[in-house]
């Protein structure tokens, strides 16, 4: 039994769902359930249309709604010449959902209206490949993840209930894929009131692995736009190398500071079952890409993980006294109460530094309920790098023309805030 992972690059048109059939074809003999993501950058879009019902802006929701359904459509003719085909009404009942929602006045927590329209895109883009691929004789069958993957209404960040999760999976689905293809949605799932939730953005990954482990796959196999897992984002570097094989270990420590070829979440799933996960090409599919499994090598080569856009959070008592344990946890429970992450942090003596990603809005709120009990300073526009596997000359290399503002080392990884040099000083 395989999973496989298609994310929204991969099923961005017409083409991308033709080749995920060619791929998927190429499995004829297997038990295999297909994950899908909304196709291309719509999740993007229905962010900004529920942005805008929630602002009031109408004719914004409109103008959005309609690019969205229109480019759907447009994927939908150029699969299905004829007009006749029940796809076009199955994907247009869809999208009546959303207009029933935005009619309405906002009386439901805007979290909770997210998760009601944004997750469409998964389920409009997985209604059109599972018809696709019953079009061309695989046999699909199109599948509710809210059904399976069931969580609390914690809307946005839904939290998975395992035991009825793998129960739902293991009594609905499993026998379903004795005679079918599965094709389901990745990033949503329902509360045990029948609400749809969303698991945190770029979640499809995590779907996956809910599924791989509740099924017992032999394997996952997220299929991207690049060649496997490289040891630096080509956007930064001009020479990046694949790694062909990644520890379970070495790819969390990866996920977590930020390296987006997977997501966070997906890794623990999978090792607790023991399941590899393969990250191959779907633009070349022969090639070998990267295996994730328990091996207990190392990363071959050192790997650069970069943020952009972070702010350096300076807190120091205001009476110099020391930073002790009844401050931090004083301090953290201020950072968890605003939603914000830290990604990395040092404490010394009378000063408690740490990085986050910009958010204006959330880093005001912050800012101004720690200035309550502690003197604040805040630098913006900086950038963080994390090493693994660092030594001297790697940092050396990233550093270059940039003033270090922090730095953090453990045994394998290397972190560090820095900023351009200002050259003409
Ligand atoms: N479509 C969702 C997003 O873009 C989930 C995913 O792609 O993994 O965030
Ligand atoms: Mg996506």
């Amino acid at each position: 039994m395989l999973v496989f992972k298609f994310g929204g690059a991969s099923v961005k048109d017409a083409a991308g769902v033709i080749n995920l059939a060619q791929i998927v074809s190429r499995y004829p003999k297997e038990k295999l359930l297909i994950v899908i993501s909304a196709m291309g950058k719509m999740t993007n879009k229905l962010e900004e249309l529920c942005k805008a019902y929630l602002n009031g802006e109408e004719e914004q929701v409109y103008l959005i709604f309609e690019a969205v359904k229109a480019y759907h459509f447009q994927i939908i003719s150029d699969l299905f010449p004829n007009h006749q085909h029940p796809i076009y009404n199955d994907v247009a009942n869809t999208f009546v959902e959303i207009d029933w929602l935005i009619e309405e006045e906002i009386t439901d927590t805007p979290d909770y209206i997210y998760d009601q329209i944004v997750s469409i895109g998964e389920v409009i883009s997985t209604k059109i490949i599972a018809a696709y691929l019953s079009e061309i004789g695989l046999k699909a069958k199109w599948l509710d993840a809210r059904n399976f993957i069931q969580t609390d209404n914690n809307y946005r960040e839904g939290n998975v209930n395992w035991e009825k999760t793998e129960a739902e999976i293991q009594q609905e689905l499993l026998p379903l894929l004795d005679s079918f293809i599965g094709v389901t949605q990745g990033f949503i799932g329902g509360t045990s009131e029948n609400f749809t939730t969303t698991l945190g953005r770029e979640g499809s990954d995590y779907s996956a692995a809910i599924f791989s482990s509740c099924l017992n796959a032999d394997s996952l196999t997220i299929w991207k736009d690049v060649p496997g897992v490289l040891n630096a984002d080509p956007k930064w570097f001009d020479e990046t190398e694949r790694i062909p094989q990644l520890s379970y270990h070495d790819a969390i420590e990866l996920a977590y500071y930020g390296a987006t070829v997977i997501h966070p979440k997906t890794i623990k799933p999978i090792q607790n079952k023991n399941i590899p996960l393969f990250v191959r090409s779907f633009l070349n599919p022969d090639a070998e890409g990267t295996d994730i499994t328990n091996a207990e090598n190392h990363l071959p080569v050192p790997s650069f993980i970069f943020k952009v856009k972070q702010v350096l959070i300076s807190i120091f008592p205001k009476d110099f006294s020391f930073i002790i344990e009844e401050n931090l946890s004083d301090i953290f429970s201020l950072f968890h109460k605003h939603k914000v992450k830290i990604n990395t942090m040092l404490n010394s003596a009378i000063s408690f530094s740490v990085s986050i990603d910009e958010d204006p809005q959330k880093l005001q709120n912050l800012i101004e309920e720690l200035s309550v009990q502690y003197r604040v300073k805040y630098n913006t526009g900086l950038e963080l790098v994390t090493i693994r596997y660092y030594n001297q000359e790697t940092i050396d290399r990233v550093t270059v023309n940039k003033n270090i503002l922090l730095e953090v080392k453990s045994r394998h990884t290397c972190q560090i805030v820095m900023k351009d040099r200002d050259l003409n000083t």
